[in-house]
């Protein structure tokens, strides 16, 4: 059974996706907000902190797909 990786409750969770992943944690009411802005957070930085062509070329080829995958949705306002 899933439980909010903040405190352990199991009810009222609400699902969060990872920045970079498709994997999806658990939060209780409490604690879902703070978890979702920490994973929109995590994935500003990386956009940002890649954005500059010269740190691209450090990145593995799947982080390089991922990076231009959020990039471009975030763009679009995704
Ligand atoms: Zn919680």
């Amino acid at each position: 059974m899933e439980s909010c990786l903040y405190c352990g409750k199991r009810t009222k969770l609400f699902p969060v996706k990872m920045w970079n992943k498709d994997i999806y944690r658990y939060y209780c009411d409490e604690h879902y907000g703070e978890a979702f802005q920490f994973e929109k957070e995590e994935r500003r930085r990386f956009i940002e902190y890649y954005s500059v062509p010269e740190r691209r070329k450090w990145l593995s080829k799947e982080s390089l797909e991922l990076w231009e995958k959020l990039k471009t949705s975030s763009d679009i306002g995704i």
